[in-house]
């Protein structure tokens, strides 16, 4: 890339939104799965506008360079990795916010955090559902290209659920609206949901419709512990088969150990798993499911149950389950997993990954969105320790072979990034691949977006 480039592209965009100062591009090179292997970036672009973003993207074309999209790198997969001599294109100067209270919808540029959306809507009596736990650190741009999830998700459904349109820039800077304000829409094909999840593979979200709810009403919460995580893990299918909660929560014994070193709550240092589960129904009914999962974990082994209609209260546990991921990672370096099962298959999931750890001789905690079928073992491991350093990586595959073979998937809602890409045609086989390398193909055939991610 000669410096004549560059100063093309720095002379098409305002003054100050191309970066190339060293220290500055350090910090865009790695997400939050702090890939060892990161590139350096040529430069950080940081548009205003879907204008700004379509003149780096007709530039990056021209010049055959990568652009690497980014939200607030907070992903786990390592889908924001930066690439030597590519773009780092990051959204976070793209802050805008319309809300129609009539519609019950907003239009939001994708920089935003997943809170300041929350906030927005709140401020005219409307809810945006979807929670990731890392809701107050990411971009509601990189809540849709990961298709995020989150804790209310099991009732409410996930990002996907929530996105009506979408203002995308193609790679060869063709800006694109698909979708609308609208609640149903079948004209043509679902183009709005190819977007959704693709990882910055196919386009950057510039401008997103979202769809909004009216509040959530106050949940109550149930709070059980049990000396066993397969005991645990087996009260979900008995739960979610009569009644759909508004979350449901695991947390094994290392990561309620972590959370309680830190947060001094109370929690029982002794239990090898706990349970947060909430009902918002509201009247006879919420009770009735308040009582109702209390019921089932007892049946299920629970050594003791805890329920409570104070928000405050609920809250203090939802923080704690919010918490795990920090709270394990100061145990150390994490490799850190997002594998799913169909429910019936979540107590097997989690005693064959308690069987792993072992095996490997490495500390795995696991924590999960447990109505999801959706769990998080987090290998902790030593970077400066080679043996284990390959042992954890050893179980890292194995937990998604695991998965795989219990009719799972890889990835329940991080995205499959760089670090999960050798395991995805494992799961969806040599045809969805190639399905998959078409798509890319026709939307980006000089392979310009966010390469080696994904598919
Ligand atoms: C403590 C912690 C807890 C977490 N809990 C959850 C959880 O409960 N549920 C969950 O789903 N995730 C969770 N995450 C993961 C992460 O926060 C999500 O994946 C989030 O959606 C990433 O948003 P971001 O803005 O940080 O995106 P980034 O990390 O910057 O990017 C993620 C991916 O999206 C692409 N991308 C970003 N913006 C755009 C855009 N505008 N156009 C096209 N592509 C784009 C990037 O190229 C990359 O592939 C957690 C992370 C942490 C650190």
């Amino acid at each position: 890339m000669s410096a004549d480039a560059l100063a093309g592209l720095i002379a098409e965009l305002p003054e100050g939104a191309v970066v190339i100062d060293p220290d500055i591009l350090a910090s865009y090179r790695q997400d939050r799965a702090f890939d060892p292997n990161a590139g350096t970036p040529l430069a950080v672009v940081r548009p205003r506008c879907t204008e700004d973003v379509q003149a780096t993207l007709r530039w990056a074309t021209a010049n055959r360079v990568a652009v690497v999209p980014r939200g607030m790198g907070t992903g786990l997969s390592g889908g924001a990795t930066a690439l030597n001599d590519a773009i780092v294109l990051t959204t976070e100067k793209m802050r805008d916010i319309t809300v129609d209270p009539v519609t019950r919808t907003a239009v939001a540029q994708p920089g935003l955090l997943n809170a300041e959306v929350k906030a927005a809507v709140a401020e005219h009596g409307l809810w945006y559902p979807p929670d990731p736990s890392s809701f107050e650190i990411c971009s509601i741009g990189g809540n849709i290209a990961t298709n995020a999830g989150g804790l209310c998700c099991v009732k409410y459904g996930v990002t996907t659920d929530y996105v009506l349109g979408l203002q995308v820039v193609l790679a060869d800077g063709t800006a694109v609206r698909l979708g609308g304000p609208r609640l149903k829409d079948v004209a043509g094909l679902s183009l709005t949901k190819l977007f959704v999840g693709s990882e910055g593979t196919l386009g950057v979200i510039t401008e997103v419709t979202l769809r909004l709810l009216p509040p959530q009403r106050v949940a109550s919460t149930v709070v059980a512990t049990f000396d066993s995580v397969e005991a645990a893990a087996q009260s979900v299918v008995t739960i979610t088969g009569k009644m759909r909660p508004s979350m449901l929560e695991f947390m094994d014994s290392v990561s309620i150990n972590a959370v309680e070193d830190k947060l001094r709550m109370g929690l029982d240092r002794t239990a090898a798993a706990m349970m947060v589960a909430a009902t918002d129904d509201r009247g006879a009914t919420g009770v009735e499911d308040a009582e109702f999962m209390a019921e089932v974990f007892t049946k299920y082994g629970a050594k003791e149950v805890f329920t409570t209609a104070d928000p405050d209260e609920g809250e203090a546990f939802v923080a704690a389950r919010r918490f795990c991921i920090p709270a394990v990672e100061m145990k150390g370096s994490l490799l850190l997993e997002d594998v799913g099962v169909p429910l019936p298959a979540l107590a097997e999931l989690v005693g064959g990954v308690a069987k792993i750890a072992a095996n490997h001789d490495l500390l795995i905690s696991v924590i999960a969105h447990a109505g999801d079928g959706n769990t998080h073992p987090l290998i902790v491991y030593d970077p400066a320790d080679a043996a284990m350093t390959e042992r954890a990586h050893q179980a890292f595959g194995e937990i998604m072979d695991l998965a795989v073979g219990l009719g799972g998937t890889i990835t329940g809602e991080h995205g499959v990034g760089r670090l999960k890409r050798p395991w995805l045609e494992g799961q969806i086989g040599p045809d969805a691949m190639e399905l998959n390398r078409r798509i890319k193909a026709a939307l980006d055939p000089d392979n310009i977006l966010n390469p080696g991610a994904a598919i």
